[in-house]
């Protein structure tokens, strides 16, 4: 029986299949720091000391008390840099010490007047204040563990690492870093018109572009793709890869899935035992777009046509295969940007609409693309995202503000 969901509808139960999938116990290994990049940390990042470990000067300048120097020239004691321990004890009274950005503020004083607001006289080894700005107390120093504590979170178990993030971890010492098993996905092309990138195709003929569009996208989300063959449109084929597939961590099926006579997607899931939470969304594109599990293995069947494969697979795929890899935010990223020109459709099926976004720091513009439809795949290569019209609406209008999905 047809299983027809809203956009919202589906986007809600793969929610939910992505919540039970984090509720498992994943496995891990350690990669070094350097392989780390894009991986999701498998526990959490601990300080293994105060951050900063000493207070931090952020400036080049003097240290010293910032009510003395207000008052008159301070005599110079030493001269500090990054790197290098202070053996002078406790600044004594009127005295500064130059320091470096980086280095550690010696005891007693409780600012670092900047370079550029002082005034040094070498022969007489004094500074003062050059009359530009006076520092305030604690001006130009970071605490000891002021940023964190020693023992302190710095990034959550699930977590993609991003170069932010790397730079946390390397600050904590971990030169390998405890990480999620990217879970391995099967990338199943169906269709008796498909050839491989490889071959010349004939005129009726044409090449396999999902299988590399889906596992660019699959790789994106953190998973491993793995490119099955081609699978001819016959019945005992599509039930041989599936029984193929399901030794992997996630099935991905493009093709075969709309109401033609020879889509045998569907029907080879059944006698595989699928269970489908939905075999249609009111959407376009990726109306026809099928989801299920096969025992606890969750499956799609994404339409054959290039923009809808994409489109699904970014909206309804990634989701469930961050969650596979242990990423706690697993939902598709949509931004706000401001429609340049209207659009005019028909109401009755979310719609994501190739588009082109442009950004600046004043604000986020896109504008829709022309296309011939879910198959024109110079259309998504022209694009950037993908506009969204909500179910309900007919029109959008010039100067509006419209969610957008980015791939
Ligand atoms: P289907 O969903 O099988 O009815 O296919 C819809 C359209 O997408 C047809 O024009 C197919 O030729 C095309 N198509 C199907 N699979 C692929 C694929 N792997 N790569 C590129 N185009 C495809
Ligand atoms: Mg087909």
């Amino acid at each position: 029986m047809p299983l027809i969901v809203s956009y919202e509808e589906a986007a809600q139960l793969v929610r939910g299949e992505a919540e039970r999938v984090l509720a498992r116990s994943l496995q891990k290994e350690f990669v070094p720091l350097l392989r780390a990049p894009g991986r999701v940390l498998a526990e959490p990042i601990l300080a293994d000391r105060d951050q900063p470990p000493f207070p931090r000067s952020t400036r080049d300048g003097f240290a010293c008390r910032a009510n003395e120097l207000e008052r008159g020239p301070l005599r110079i004691a030493g001269l500090l840099r990054a790197g290098q321990p202070w053996t002078g004890g406790s600044l004594g009274v009127g005295e500064a010490v130059e320091i470096m950005t980086g280095a550690a503020v010696p005891p007693g004083a409780d600012c670092v007047a900047m370079v550029e607001h002082v005034a040094v006289a070498v022969a007489v080894g004094q500074v003062r204040l050059n009359g530009q700005q006076r520092p305030a107390a604690g001006e130009n120093i970071v605490p000891t563990g002021a940023e964190a504590k020693r023992g302190d979170s710095i990034i959550p178990a699930g977590r993609r690492l991003g170069p932010a993030e790397i730079a946390a971890v390397a600050a904590c010492g971990a030169a390998t870093v405890p990480v999620f098993l990217r879970p391995r996905i099967a990338i199943v092309s169906t269709g008796d018109e498909l050839v491989d990138v490889a071959q010349s195709p004939l005129t009726h003929q044409i090449r396999n572009s999902n299988s590399y569009s889906l596992g660019a996208q699959v790789a994106a989300a953190g998973g491993e793709p793995e490119l099955l063959p081609i699978v001819r449109d016959d019945a005992a084929e599509t039930e041989a890869v599936i029984r193929q597939a399901v030794t992997f961590d996630l099935i991905l099926l493009t093709g075969g899935v709309s109401m033609g006579r020879f889509d045998f997607v569907e029907p080879a899931l059944l006698t595989a035992g699928a269970e489908f939470l939905f075999t249609g969304v009111r959407m376009q594109p990726g109306k026809p777009v099928v989801f299920g599990r096969i025992g606890e293995k969750p499956f799609f069947g994404l339409p054959g046509n290039p923009i809808s494969a994409m489109v699904t697979c970014a909206l309804f795929v990634s989701p469930v295969l961050r969650a596979l890899g242990g990423e706690r935010e697993t939902e598709p990223r949509f931004r706000m940007a401001r429609l340049e020109e209207g659009i005019a459709v028909k109401a009755g099926l979310t719609r994501f609409l190739p588009a082109r976004l442009q950004s600046d720091v004043h604000g986020t513009r896109v504008r829709r693309i022309s296309w011939q439809g879910s198959g024109d795949l110079t259309a998504a290569a022209r694009a950037n995202s993908f506009l969204v019209v909500p179910e309900s609406r007919d029109k959008l209008d010039e100067g509006e503000i419209v969610a957008i999905l980015e791939l």
